[in-house]
């Protein structure tokens, strides 16, 4: 048989009786070159939105930067340094151009860098405030890390920047776009497991000299820092905000790391349905990063329930019939938090939808945040008012 390229097989006999058309005995296999009309091609995607990222530390440059390359919506156009070699390394390693790489005084010429879309700070906590106003009034959506700031007159202040400038300001509370805490949020608001009585959570570690986190000048501390998780935690589990705290602090006389900020804080916080928190944070233990909701029909546990992966999501129901307990294990598929973050954030901005971790959740947590301080200062139970 001569081979002409394309396969080519014999036809078989039609069989008797068959309406088929016998195919000549030599059939080209191949079809022709001519796209079928129904063939879905899809759209191009939409043009991800531009990011900055402001301060190139740890959290930057070990979780931010790599997770843009899990994002659908967002990429890195721009970096924000006052370490000019860090941050030509930094833009040669993620394709960034070294036009696009600013200092902190000439942050403000963003403004001009249409590529911008929205700037992430990613700075100590005393600077959040400076540079998320400065970028607002450039014209850009703002991406916060949590704590929002370190005061709730400087949350309120970065607030009203927003609405001047007509832009988007989130508080990076990444757990908003992670699905076991999603799964967590959904039941206790469905009431799953019934009424929620008792909230526990622990989210502490070891904080080693030098560190942002011991300096009270750049709005260290425990409390902001971990214990932030706990206190928005138990808002999206028991749905309230605290009506009351009382908290204590040590400050061990021992320790150089603890002259500004306290090793460790412990608070319980009260709400109007009856609920209580009870959370604790440290700077001088091993690693806990736990909490569990306690309800009349059953319980949930999250161990961890704050790291950036390997998160564990734990039941208990009480089973009515013969009142024996049911515990399941949930497992979802993880995402990349940060990635599932910024994504978020362009959704909101493409969308105009409202940010899922607003600004007014910034600044609740402030509050409260303000609240455990003056307790544990004073020594008294503080009342809250949101
Ligand atoms: P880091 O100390 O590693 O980085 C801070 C960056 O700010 C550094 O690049 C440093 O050079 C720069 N900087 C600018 N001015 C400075 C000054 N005056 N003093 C010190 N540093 C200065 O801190 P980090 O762990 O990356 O934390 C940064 C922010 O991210 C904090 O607000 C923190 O609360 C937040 N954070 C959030 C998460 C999360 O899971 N969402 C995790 C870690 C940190």
């Amino acid at each position: 048989m001569k081979n002409t390229g394309s396969p080519v097989i014999p036809a078989a006999p039609a069989a008797s009786g068959s309406s088929k058309k016998s195919l000549p005995r030599e059939t080209e296999l191949a079809p022709p070159d001519l796209q079928p009309q129904e063939l879905k091609i899809e759209d191009a995607p939409a043009r991800r939105m531009g990011f900055a990222i402001v301060g190139l530390g740890k959290l930057a440059l070990e979780e931010i930067m790599p997770a843009f390359g899990e994002c659908e919506h967002a990429k890195a156009v721009a970096l924000v340094s006052g370490h000019p070699e860090k941050a030509a390394r930094v833009a040669a390693a993620h394709q960034i151009s070294e036009g696009s790489v600013y200092d902190y005084e000439n942050f403000d010429r963003i403004a001009d860098d249409p590529a911008i879309d929205i700037v992430y700070i990613v700075l100590p906590n005393s600077m959040h405030a400076e540079f998320t106003i400065r970028a607002l009034k450039a014209g850009k959506h703002v991406l916060c890390e949590k704590p929002m700031a370190v005061s709730v007159e400087e949350g309120q202040a970065m607030a009203r920047a927003g609405r001047e400038a007509g832009k988007k300001l989130g508080i990076a509370y990444r757990l908003h776009y992670e699905p076991l805490n999603l799964k967590v949020m959904k039941w206790c608001q469905e009431g799953k497991f019934g009424r929620i009585r008792s909230f526990t959570s622990s989210n502490c570690q070891t904080v080693e000299a030098p560190n942002i986190r011991l300096s009270h000048a750049l709005g260290g501390g425990p409390v902001g820092d971990t214990g932030i998780y706990s206190i928005n935690a138990a808002r999206y589990c028991i749905g309230e905000e605290p009506v009351s705290v009382t908290a204590v602090a040590h400050f061990p006389d021992d320790d150089p790391r603890f002259k500004e900020v306290p090793e460790s804080v412990s608070f319980i916080l009260t709400y109007p349905s009856g609920a209580i928190a009870t959370c604790d944070t440290s700077f001088g233990t091993i690693e806990a990063r736990r909490y569990q909701v306690l309800c009349d029909k059953g319980s949930i546990e999250m161990d961890p329930a704050f790291s950036y992966r390997g998160l564990k999501l734990k039941t208990k129901e009480l089973l009515e019939e013969d009142e024996s307990s049911d515990i399941s294990e949930i497992n979802l598929r993880q995402k990349n938090h940060f990635a599932a973050q910024m994504d978020g954030f362009c959704r909101a901005i493409i969308d105009d939808t409202e940010v899922v971790t607003p600004a007014s959740m910034g600044i609740a947590d402030l509050r409260i945040i303000a609240a455990i301080q003056e307790s544990y200062e004073t020594g008294k139970m503080v009342k809250i008012d949101s």
